[in-house]
């Protein structure tokens, strides 16, 4: 097997580069852990986008580049190694963009692929539910046809970035009678709808990178229905394996990452350099060695997302390994900073900016979003393994 990249996809992992260095040079942004969920930044997205760097998969006779998944593969390795604020545009680059390509009509691709690719609609992930969540089924929020329009009512919950986005991805019940999996369908609407509350949620480390969002009486026209009525559940199955797919489930901590290494080869304690300490030495190896298996799994993943195959296994065995290996190395991290690595950004007694702290919280919710590694295992078990139904 040949993991080398061709020289043209070298050149262009080196531009992403360059843009990225030059404004960290400017000093735009400051590199950080979980940058893709919850630095969001509309400037940053649109800088991205004037360089045609969003959409960049998507069919050319929709503003997209027709460029290949190992193309932006690259582009966001990049941007999360440098921990780029990329949240404003990282959702609907990475599946609500492909759900429009694969489902919605020729006016919808025309009207929102443009305006996600110059960096102008920023959408929230509206599927989750006080009462839905691994069972995504379950979910209660109706939509009811109204004459030429859908009226909404319910909740969703641990919407991402929602109180930011100007457009959220819903999932809603459109036939209450049919068997569960059978009548949900999927909408694009607008945030600022009347009838639309969006209360932040403050997660344990503090971040309001999440929210409930309510509907009440929330009048949508019909045209924001995204692919077939009462299909949804099986139109955001496909959605789910990109969100499972991309390297920011190993790489959204790489500047605590890249932080430690360095923190170790430059401090000493009790007179002995940290890199000299053979316990030290052997957690960072181990923690390289599973970094580098995680890159492996999520390069398979685009292999087969570029054969065009649903990496369905492949994007379940490689989130559960990587968000793993996150909540390792934030585990590790914490052990090698001691005591004051507790202390959180702010403080300016915390070592390496207080990213581990950060991650050490953060990271817990890893395995949950997106799916959790029990569902993904079973996933892995029945699809992968053929094992039957529990
Ligand atoms: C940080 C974070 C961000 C999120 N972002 C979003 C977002 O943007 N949009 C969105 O819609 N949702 C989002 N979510 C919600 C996420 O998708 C759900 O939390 C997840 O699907 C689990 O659902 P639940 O929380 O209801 O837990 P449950 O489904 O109630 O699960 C509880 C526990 O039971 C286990 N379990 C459940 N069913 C089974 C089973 N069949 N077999 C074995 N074990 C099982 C689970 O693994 C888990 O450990 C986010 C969650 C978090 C934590």
């Amino acid at each position: 097997m040949d993991f080398k990249f061709s020289e043209e996809q070298e050149k262009f992992r080196q531009d992403v580069r360059d843009f990225l260095e030059e404004e960290l040079r400017q000093g735009l942004w400051q590199p950080s852990c979980d940058a893709w969920i919850q630095g969001y930044s509309p400037e940053f997205t649109k800088r991205v986008a004037q360089r045609g760097w969003i959409g960049l998969t998507w069919p050319r006779e929709y503003g997209g580049q027709g460029r290949s998944h190992i193309d932006r593969l690259i582009l966001t390795e990049e941007m999360l190694r440098y921990g780029a604020p990329a949240a404003a545009h990282w959702f609907a680059d990475r599946q609500v963009g492909g759900s429009i390509i694969a489902f919605g009509s020729d006016e919808q691709k025309r009207e929102l692929l443009p305006k996600i690719i110059r960096g102008e609609a920023y959408v929230g992930l509206g599927m989750s539910e006080p009462e839905a969540g691994s069972d995504l089924a379950s979910l209660k929020t109706r939509a009811i046809e109204d004459g030429n329009d859908y009226i909404i009512d319910g909740q969703k919950m641990w919407t991402s970035c929602a109180h930011f986005m100007n457009y959220i991805y819903l999932v809603a019940r459109t036939d209450p009678e049919a068997p569960k999996h059978r009548g949900i369908s999927e909408f694009i609407i607008e945030t600022s709808l009347p009838g639309i509350t969006i209360s932040p949620t403050i997660d344990i480390t503090g971040s309001e990178a999440w929210a409930e969002v309510f509907f009440d009486n929330v009048r949508v026209p019909k045209r924001c229905l995204i692919g077939e009525k009462n299909r949804g559940f099986y139109q955001i199955i496909n959605q789910l394996d990109y969100e499972r797919a991309g390297l920011e489930r190993l790489m959204g901590n790489y500047p605590l990452f890249d932080a430690i290494i360095k923190f170790v080869k430059e401090t000493k304690r009790n007179g002995k350099p940290l890199s000299q300490d053979t316990l030290i030495r052997h957690k960072l190896a181990q923690l390289q060695i599973e970094f580098e298996v995680g890159h492996l799994l999520t390069y398979r993943v685009f292999m087969v997302i570029e054969e065009g195959r649903a990496p369905t296994v492949e994007a379940a065995m490689a989130k559960t390994y990587c968000t793993d290996f996150e909540q390792h190395l934030a585990n590790t991290a914490m052990e090698i900073l001691g005591l004051y690595g507790q202390l959180v950004a702010g403080s300016k007694l915390a070592p390496i900016l207080g990213m581990a702290p950060h991650s050490y919280l953060g990271s817990k919710g890893y395995s949950l979003q997106a799916g959790t590694s029990e569902i993904l295992r079973s996933i892995v078990a029945m699809r992968g393994l053929g094992l039957p139904r529990e």
